[in-house]
C-alpha cells in the first residue's frame, strides 16, 4: 500500500461493527437504521427491475432523477440546470471523492472540521492533497459549533478548497445560518472552493433549519452542493448520490467519476426519483420519530451516568465517558461488546487531535424502540 493510503486501513464502523456482530452486542456503533425506506419507494425499485432498467443508466445519471434532484434543491431557492448542473453518484461517498480527485492537485490544502466523518480524510490523501483541519469547539451548553478564529488560522495561501458538513456527523450539530455565513465570508475572501456534505439534510428536531451553504449570497458560483438518499430514506445500502453546482466543476466532477465506477445503480434511481418527489410525508414522520429516540436515548444515556451531548440533527448523539471513570473512548469501546453487550464508536478517530476528544463516544439512535431500549438496559450495567 503506498504510504499516504497507509493510515487507512481499516474503517472504524468495520471493526466495530464485526466486533458487535462477534459478541451479538446491540449494534448503536454504525450508523444504518433498522427498518425500510417507504413501501412506494420499495416497489418502485422492484418494478424498476421487473421492467427491464438493469443496464448501464445514463453516465450523468437517469433523467427523472436529476430532474427530481432539481426540484427537490430548488425548496432551499437554488436552481441546478438537471442536464449540465447534476451528477449522480456511487452514494455521497463517492461524490466527495470524485469532487476532491477532481479539485484538489497534489499539495493543495483542503480545511475540513474535525471530528470529521472518515473518508474526507482518506479522499484528500487519494487527491494527494494536505489536510488542515478545525476542531469544532464545544460551547458551555454541550453544543458543538464553528470557532471562526480557528477557521480563519487554517487557511493559508495553498488552501484551496472548506468541506463542510451539517448537520454534522459525529456531532449532530446543525450549522445555523450566521455560523454558515462566516464560512461563507471565509471562502469569499480567500476564494476558495466550498464542498457541503448535506446528507443528513432531511434529520434535524426542534424546528432547526437547514442551511445549504450553497445558498447563501455570493457562494452559488464556488460550491460543490453533495446529499444522497441513504439517509432521508433509510436506504444506506442503495447508495444514490449527488452533486450539484456550476456546470464547469460539475463537469470537473464528472471526469473524475467515470473513471471510479462510470454509473451505478440503475434500477434505485427511478425508486429515488420516486421517493423525492412524493415521499414527504414518509420523510417527515421519520424525523418526527427519530426526534423522539435522540430523547429516548439521550435521557437512557444520562441516566446510566454519561455526561450527554446536544444532538440537533443527524442520527448521533455523544456522550462523555469520564463521569463513569472511564478516560479513552477508544479503549472503551472496544470493550464495550463484550462487557456489556453494546456497540458504540469512539470519536477521537475522525480526529488529528485525539487528545481533545479522547474522552466522547458515539451513540446511533436510527434503531427500533425495542433495541435502543435494550441497550439502555444494558449500559446502566456500567455503573
Ligand atoms: N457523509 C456523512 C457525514 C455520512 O455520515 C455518510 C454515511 N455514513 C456519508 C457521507 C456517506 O453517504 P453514502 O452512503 O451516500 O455514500
Ligand atoms: N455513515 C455511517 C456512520 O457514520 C456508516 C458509514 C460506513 O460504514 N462507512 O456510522
Amino acid at each position: 500500500l503506498v504510504p499516504r493510503l497507509q493510515p487507512f486501513t481499516s474503517t472504524i464502523f468495520a471493526e466495530m461493527t464485526a466486533l458487535a456482530v462477534r459478541t451479538g452486542a446491540v449494534n448503536l456503533g454504525q450508523g444504518f437504521p433498522d427498518t425500510d425506506g417507504p413501501a412506494g419507494m420499495l416497489a418502485a425499485a422492484q418494478e424498476a427491475i421487473a421492467s427491464g432498467v438493469n443496464q448501464y443508466p445514463p453516465g450523468p445519471g437517469r433523467p427523472e432523477l436529476r430532474a427530481a434532484i432539481a426540484e427537490q434543491r430548488a425548496r432551499y431557492g437554488t436552481h441546478f440546470d438537471p442536464d449540465t448542473e447534476i451528477l449522480v453518484t456511487v452514494g455521497a461517498t463517492e461524490a466527495i471523492a470524485a469532487t476532491l480527485l477532481a479539485l484538489i492537485d497534489s499539495g493543495d490544502e483542503v480545511v475540513l472540521f474535525e471530528p470529521y466523518y472518515d473518508s474526507y480524510a482518506a479522499a484528500v490523501a487519494l487527491a494527494g492533497g494536505q489536510r488542515r483541519v478545525v476542531p469544532l469547539a464545544e460551547e458551555p451548553t454541550g453544543r458543538f459549533g464553528l470557532d471562526v478564529d480557528a477557521l480563519r488560522a487554517a487557511v493559508t495561501p495553498r488552501t484551496k478548497a472548506i468541506l463542510v458538513n451539517t448537520p454534522h456527523n459525529p456531532t449532530g450539530t446543525v450549522l445555523t445560518r450566521a455560523e454558515l455565513t462566516e464560512i461563507a465570508r471565509v471562502c469569499q475572501e480567500h476564494d476558495l472552493l466550498a464542498i457541503t456534505d448535506e446528507v443528513y439534510e432531511d434529520l434535524l428536531f426542534d424546528d432547526r433549519e437547514h442551511v445549504p451553504l450553497g445558498s447563501l449570497p455570493g457562494m452559488a458560483e464556488r460550491t460543490l452542493t453533495i446529499s444522497s438518499a441513504g439517509k432521508s430514506f433509510n436506504c444506506t445500502g442503495w447508495k444514490i448520490g449527488w452533486v450539484c453546482g456550476p456546470a464547469e466543476l460539475v463537469a470537473a466532477v464528472r471526469a473524475a467519476k467515470q473513471f471510479l465506477t462510470f454509473v451505478g445503480g440503475a434500477p434505485f434511481q427511478p425508486a429515488v426519483a420516486h421517493a423525492l418527489r412524493s415521499e414527504s410525508a414518509w420523510v417527515a414522520d421519520l424525523r418526527a420519530s427519530l426526534a423522539d429516540k435522540r430523547t429516548r436515548l439521550s435521557t437512557g444515556l444520562a441516566e446510566a451516568g454519561f455526561g450527554v451531548r446536544i444532538a440537533e440533527g443527524t442520527y448521533f448523539v455523544c456522550a462523555d465517558v469520564r463521569p463513569l471513570g472511564f478516560t479513552d473512548g477508544l479503549e472503551f469501546c472496544r470493550a464495550l461488546p463484550e462487557k456489556i453487550g453494546v456497540a458504540a464508536v469512539p470519536v477521537q478517530v475522525f480526529t488529528d487531535d485525539p487528545d481533545r476528544w479522547r474522552h466522547i463516544v458515539r451513540f446511533a439512535f436510527c434503531k427500533r424502540d425495542e433495541v435502543l431500549d435494550e441497550a439502555i438496559s444494558r449500559l446502566h450495567l456500567l455503573r
